[in-house]
């Protein structure tokens, strides 16, 4: 392993006009620190990925890009999710870095653990995680709802590292690992610990945004969790089949009932209990129809394997 590697920061950005002023020179002040205490190669860079933001994000990342050289920038053709726009900034990063770190653009990740993530690269980790502490920044719904995601998550047979999202640093290797992963449906925290090597993880404190607003409103993030669900797992699959088994049964034993029942003449109440075997057959077939159309849009998107990001600018001719 190189002794000074080049470390490259990545950080995807969508419409952050008011924090990416706040938060650049606070990478730039660490990357710096790390360059001087000799950790890292002064070559290093922080790379924003702009992920088609509407405001002006983009033309501030061209003018840190023009004012120090150690910022540089991507730009996408349009706005991908910032899934997407991570891979895209590492995957360019790949091509350039001995190591590459990826973080938040609103400073909700604390930036001086980078330094720690990087002390824990050069004792020969490929993977360092990024594990919150504490979630105090959080309403006590988002804390609840995310720590029970995770708990059905690992349920479910995914390998998932508990608090941790996409806050990370991945070698090298680690990212030739993760560029053989040719999935349209992209949810980085459950892929990472599919490539292997060797992996830690560095705990921090998540802080409030320090500027701007969120991304992920309920709904969003509802979309991300069960997008995560499908990309993971096939469990919800066998769990329906299991149901529909039990719930098949449970129709026999009542039809045996219904025909025991005609036959030593009991008045049975009809309409009721056939208007609860309709509705709740109904719905128990629409639910499983419903998860396995899921798995074959998500199939349907993987064949058409369309091209998961597209970079149209860069803040460089020539690296
Ligand atoms: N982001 C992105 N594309 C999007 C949405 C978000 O690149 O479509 C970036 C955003 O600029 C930020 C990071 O993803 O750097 C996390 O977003 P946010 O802070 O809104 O998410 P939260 O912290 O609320 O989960
Ligand atoms: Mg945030």
């Amino acid at each position: 392993m190189n002794t000074q590697p080049n470390l490259w920061i990545v950080i995807p950005c969508y419409n952050e006009q008011e924090v990416l002023p706040l938060t650049a020179p606070l990478f730039l002040k660490e990357l710096t620190q790390l360059i001087g205490t000799g950790k890292i190669s002064s070559a290093s860079k922080i790379c924003f990925v702009n992920d088609g933001s509407t405001d002006k994000t983009w033309e501030i990342i061209t003018a840190l890009a023009q004012e120090y050289e150690q910022y540089e920038g991507i730009s996408l053709s349009r706005n991908q999710g910032q899934q997407h726009a991570l891979l895209a900034g590492l995957m360019e990063a790949r091509k350039h870095c001995d190591a590459c770190i990826s973080a938040d653009c609103d400073g909700q990740d604390d930036i001086h653990t980078i330094s720690r993530m990087v002390t824990e690269y050069l004792a020969g980790y490929d993977v360092v995680y990024g594990v919150h502490s504490k979630r105090e920044a959080d309403t006590v719904f988002k804390r609840m709802t995310a720590e029970g995601y995770y708990k059905v998550l690992a349920a479910l047979g995914a390998d998932i590292v508990l608090n941790h999202a996409d806050y990370r640093l991945l070698s090298v290797r680690a990212l030739d690992g993760l560029a053989e992963f040719n999935e349209v449906n992209l949810f980085l925290r459950g892929l990472v610990p599919l490539i292997g090597y060797k992996s830690t993880t560095v705990t921090y404190e998540r802080s409030k945004r320090m500027a701007g607003e969120g991304h992920y409103p309920l709904a969003k993030m509802l979309m991300l969790a069960f997008d995560g669900i499908t990309s993971l797992s096939t469990k919800p699959i066998h769990f329906i089949v299991v149901l529909g088994m039990v719930f098949s049964l449970m129709g026999l034993i009542g039809s045996i009932w219904a025909i025991v029942s005609m036959c030593i003449d009991y008045a049975i109440p009809g309409w009721v209990s056939i208007i609860c075997f309709i509705c709740l057959f109904g719905g128990l077939q629409l639910m499983a129809l419903g998860v396995i159309g899921e798995y074959i849009g998500k199939i349907y998107l993987e064949v058409k394997s369309r091209p998961r990001f597209i970079i149209s600018e860069r803040t460089w001719d020539n690296l």
